[in-house]
């Protein structure tokens, strides 16, 4: 009777390590995999290897207080690390609404999963990294309070308008929430920040061509219809549907007075949190980079540029169905509503987090297609 229940107990034991093992490798396999693939996104070769720099493109994180969060786990600087990282606003999901002490802990997040030179501690291997407002970080125009703008200029750096140059190369970041033409203070302010921008780069052009124009909205068009017929694209059935100006996109007359005022040879935008590249001349191209939230799309996306004085080019990889998991996260809301309700939050949290990896690494086919 006694070996029986000694027997049993051991078998229980032996079944419950294998159990145990059996997550570990899942959970170390699906990270190798994931680090695989992701390590086959390539830059774009550049006429002027010595004279280029990399630089990478996010846009729309969307980092949540909640650990709800479908960023995925591997490091953007353990891929292919950038000289430079541009991210295209919406860092935040509801940065404008959250309390300041909710703020801070998404800007510790934020450093967590996107160290840079500034904050992080192997400062030397760390890219430098600028940040572009998103309405989901400030608000909305008509929601943008100078508390909700002030805060996050003063974290990150940011303002209405800035040159960065770097190499030779200038960039100018845009505030798109400031370019509702209004005459509010603050949108005054950014008309005219531009326009003192627009004066140095033509007085004192180093880089001939033209700056690089970095917003989070993308420029006026009067639907997505332009966009291609990529993996990140939008979804056919909302290409036609009318994009509502100030909101989805940048006004007809603020997309003018940004061409007219600093004569751009690109422009990189986010928002959408879809992939689409239109021609607007010969020479001008307008890229949007999708969201690089699981939450948002299936594909997340990273543009990866090499830029010289004078040309670039660009290399969009995505991250092809990585985020087979969406379909949790899109129904997380109600399991934390849920969880909440039952006071369960630390094992909803534990079984989602193991459910994603898992459906990650039997689901999914991950792939890293150069566009
Ligand atoms: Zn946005």
């Amino acid at each position: 009777m006694l070996r029986d229940m000694f027997v049993r107990r051991k078998a229980i034991l032996q079944l419950a390590f294998a159990l145990i093992a059996i997550i570990i490798v899942i959970i170390n396999a699906n990270k190798l995999l994931i680090a695989y693939h992701v390590n086959r996104c390539e830059w774009p070769a550049s006429d002027e290897p010595m004279n280029a720099t990399k630089v990478m493109f996010l846009s729309d994180l969307h980092l949540r207080v909640d650990n709800m969060d479908t960023i995925f786990d591997n490091k953007y600087h353990e891929w292919k690390i950038p000289q430079y990282v541009f991210i295209l606003g919406d860092v935040f999901d509801s940065g404008n609404t959250v309390s300041d002490t909710q703020f801070t802990a998404l800007v510790n997040k934020f450093h967590q999963q996107f160290p840079t030179q500034k904050s992080g501690s192997n400062t030397d291997s760390m890219p430098i990294v600028y940040i572009i407002n998103g309405n989901h970080d400030i608000g909305f125009h008509p929601f943008m309070t100078s508390n909700s703008k002030s805060r996050f200029d003063r974290t990150f750096h940011t303002s209405s308008a800035k040159l960065i140059q770097i190499n030779g190369i200038n960039f100018v970041t845009i505030n798109s929430v400031t370019m509702e033409g209004d005459f509010c203070q603050l949108c005054s302010q950014a008309v005219q920040q531009l326009h003192t921008i627009g004066q140095q780069l033509s007085q004192n052009r180093v880089d001939k061509s033209g700056p690089i124009v970095l917003t989070h909205y993308p420029l006026y068009r009067k639907d997505e219809s332009l966009c291609g017929y990529d993996l990140d694209s939008i979804p056919e059935d909302q290409k036609y549907t009318p994009n509502r100006p100030k909101w989805d996109c940048l006004s007809a007359n603020a997309t003018q007075f940004i061409l007219k005022t600093l004569r751009p040879r690109l422009i990189v935008n986010g928002h959408t949190h879809y992939g689409c590249v239109i021609q607007h001349t010969d020479s001008l191209y307008e890229w949007t980079v999708g969201s690089f939230n699981c939450r948002n799309t299936l594909n997340p996306s990273v543009l990866l540029a090499t830029i010289s004085s004078d040309k670039y080019s660009i290399n969009n990889n995505m991250i092809v169905q990585l985020c087979a998991h969406t379909v949790m996260a899109r129904y997380s809301g109600t399991y934390r509503t849920l969880a909440v309700r039952f006071g369960l939050q630390l094992p909803v949290r534990v079984i989602g987090r193991a459910c994603m990896r898992c459906i990650v690494l039997a689901g999914t086919v991950l792939d890293c297609t150069n566009e």
